[in-house]
């Protein structure tokens, strides 16, 4: 088999961890054909974030601090992560050129005291630089045939959209394939910088967090991979949070759009773009566990069992977010209301995750998060109350609930079977909505009744052991 093999960051947050992977990629790389893509050690890129932060306040000495940190890091893992002398030497050698990169940087961006998006983008890519050579000597160490590359290196060619960009994939494709396919059938263990790619002008962007997921699947797209494996520290896609659904497990299988559906609702971060290269050639992904590999984790599919077709899966949560309701004789049927309301608060950067108006028109509700509330409720005070909207109605600390899964398609009762389980527990639900995909059903209730209610469900839908 082809398989891209994607290692989260936790999975190489220490040299027994980093060799570890060196030695389970070995492993497979003897019956496979097998591309790595990494994250950046542990929480490395929110150090460099950090230290942006620093650059930009002018805190020169909190950079420099923070850098110097990063370096120490790096050179431990490095020497603990490969014992070989001549190879641990190389891996010093590259890893000190990097950081001297990275040095330079630092100081330019310091003396300019600005960080644009561009020059973010390049300070943060450094993360997977560094952690690519080490897992790739690490390979090395253990006798295997490894080079490791970057997302520019590899010919991930993007859009100059700074942050969140996205692939040129026509040009992608084939710079990929044409560098890693020579590469595979020798037998040689690409390890690739996720994360990363850069534009047709050559500068450095990022995908934005969690982008090396979509790498993983960039990549495996390009090279036509049979599947792909995203491996981080947790056993697969769960049917809630453990930490507040007891009884919660790992689901087996699920489709393209439950997938998506879950990874928008953070049950496990997985990029939300990620799925999107996948889809034409239907390559399957699976979502494991580095440390406890022998669990077969959960498999994302584009041809689910008819049995997965038909259930519930998981029941996600978004907490902490604020609710507002705006209210006026003068909204009903007048055509543009929702319109100008949205467009104001797009004009001010706020996030809407969630939408209802009643049939009468006289009061549409919307879900923002909670560190958008205060500015939303300004906005909308200062452009539109007193004309459009006479009352506005703010609910704080509120969490939205959503009910995940094909199985609620066509099936009578499922929101009897909801709202009759919050109703025994006692929870109050705030507001509805279903999309007519009725892949999603969500709604909200105070941040307090959170807890109850997601257990409530998962009990009702039998998510333990279905
Ligand atoms: N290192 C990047 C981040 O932390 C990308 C990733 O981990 O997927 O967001
Ligand atoms: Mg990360």
């Amino acid at each position: 088999m082809r398989l891209v093999v994607k290692f989260g960051g936790t999975s190489l947050a220490a040299a027994k961890e980093i060799r570890e992977v060196a030695k389970f990629v070995g492993d497979i790389g003897k019956k496979n054909q097998v591309v790595v893509v990494c994250s950046a050690v542990n929480d490395v890129t929110d150090q460099l974030l950090d230290i942006s932060g620093f650059v930009q306040k002018g805190n020169k000495d909190a950079a420099k601090a923070q850098l110097a940190k990063l370096k120490k890091q790096h050179m431990q893992l490095a020497r603990e992560s490969v014992l070989g002398a001549k190879t641990r030497k190389q891996l010093l050698q590259k890893l000190d050129s990097d950081l001297a990169e990275l040095e330079g940087l630092l100081h330019g961006m310091s003396l300019l005291g600005e960080v644009t998006p561009r020059s973010l983008d390049y300070l943060i890519s450094f993360g997977e630089r560094l952690s690519i050579a080490i897992v790739s000597h690490a390979i090395i160490d253990l006798r295997g045939r490894s080079v490791a590359l970057t997302g520019k290196e590899v010919g991930i060619v993007t859009d100059s959209n700074f942050g969140s960009s996205k692939p040129l994939m026509d040009t992608t494709r084939l710079r990929v394939s044409a560098k890693l396919d020579p590469m595979l059938s020798k037998k040689i263990i690409p390890v690739i910088g996720g994360f990363a790619g850069a534009d047709q002008h050559g500068h450095i962007t990022t995908f934005g967090r969690g982008g090396s997921d979509y790498t993983a699947t960039i990549i495996a797209s390009c090279i036509r991979a049979d599947e792909v494996w995203l491996m981080s520290d947790v056993d697969g896609l769960m049917t809630a949070d453990p930490k507040m659904v007891k009884d919660a497990r790992v689901i087996p299988e699920v489709s393209y759009v439950e997938a998506m559906e879950m990874a928008l609702f953070g049950a496990k971060q997985i990029h939300p773009r990620s799925f999107e290269p996948l889809l034409s050639k239907k390559i399957p992904m699976r979502i494991r566990n580095s440390f406890n590999v022998d669990n077969p984790g959960t498999l994302v599919t584009a041809d689910p069992s008819e049995e997965t077709m038909r259930t519930v899966k998981c029941v996600s949560v978004i907490r902490h977010n604020g609710l507002i309701d705006m209210r006026g004789g003068s909204m009903v049927g007048a055509p543009g209301t929702a319109a100008t309301i949205f467009s104001t608060l797009a004009k001010a950067g706020i996030n809407i995750m969630m939408i209802s108006q009643s049939p009468s028109e006289s009061s549409i509700t919307i879900v923002v998060k909670k560190h958008d509330l205060d500015r939303a409720v300004n906005t909308l005070e200062m452009n539109l109350l007193g004309k459009m909207i006479k009352k506005i109605d703010v609910t704080t600390d509120v969490s939205i609930i959503a009910l995940i899964g094909s199985g609620m398609r066509g099936t009578v009762g499922v929101a009897s079977k909801v709202f009759g389980a919050a109703a025994r527990n006692e929870v109050n639900v705030v507001m509805i909505a279903q999309g007519s995909s009725e892949l999603n059903l969500a709604f909200v209730v105070k941040d307090s009744d959170c807890q109850a209610a997601m257990q409530a469900l998962h009990d009702e839908f039998e998510l333990a052991s279905t």
